[in-house]
């Protein structure tokens, strides 16, 4: 079965590796879409309260008015430099490559199932006119992709099967 659920969150982000617009700061309402695969037991139905329980607080306190910025970006420094300067606290969600769509959609659902969730699709909605689909399938490829850049951190041969095994049962 499956159970789709919508979330939404706002922030700034840029990507210092285009010579275009999206170089600048600039911000987003970006819509969630999730469509979790669940397994029902018996007569017991699922509660949508049980995925907005986890999944709200977490988009609120990591992604929400936050500063989605890669690490390798020279930006990041000067935020830290003003961090150190005034004491203020930034929300800043940091990123090992570049703040894409893309690399946004990687990032959820690699925290999203980390959460113990199946999700079978994600959908990332950037502006009016612009939604990305990025499916399981996506996700076992950038890992393989990313593992292969990054040495073993990715690369937990458990965690391909993780999905089947941790598929959530709802009560
Ligand atoms: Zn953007």
């Amino acid at each position: 079965m499956l159970i789709e659920k919508q979330y939404k969150f706002y922030a700034a982000h840029r990507n210092e590796e285009l010579n275009d617009k999206c170089r600048n700061l600039h911000g987003h309402r970006y819509g969630v879409r999730c469509v979790f695969r669940v397994e029902r037991q018996g007569e017991i139905s699922t509660l949508f309260g049980d995925f907005d329980s986890k999944i709200e607080p977490w988009l609120k306190q990591r992604y929400d008015h936050a500063m989605l910025i890669h690490t390798k970006d020279p930006l990041y420094q000067s935020l830290l430099l003003h961090e150190q300067r005034t004491g203020e606290s930034l929300r800043m969600k940091l990123f090992d490559r570049p703040t894409s769509v893309e690399n946004l959609c990687f990032q959820l659902f690699s925290e999203i199932v980390e959460m113990g969730f199946c999700l079978e699709r994600l959908e990332v909605q950037e502006t009016d006119t612009s939604t990305v689909t990025y499916t399981q399938a996506d996700w076992l490829s950038d890992k393989t992709t990313f593992a292969s850049e990054c040495g073993e951190r990715y690369s937990d041969p458990a965690s391909k099967a993780r999905c089947s095994d941790q598929s959530v049962t709802m009560a």
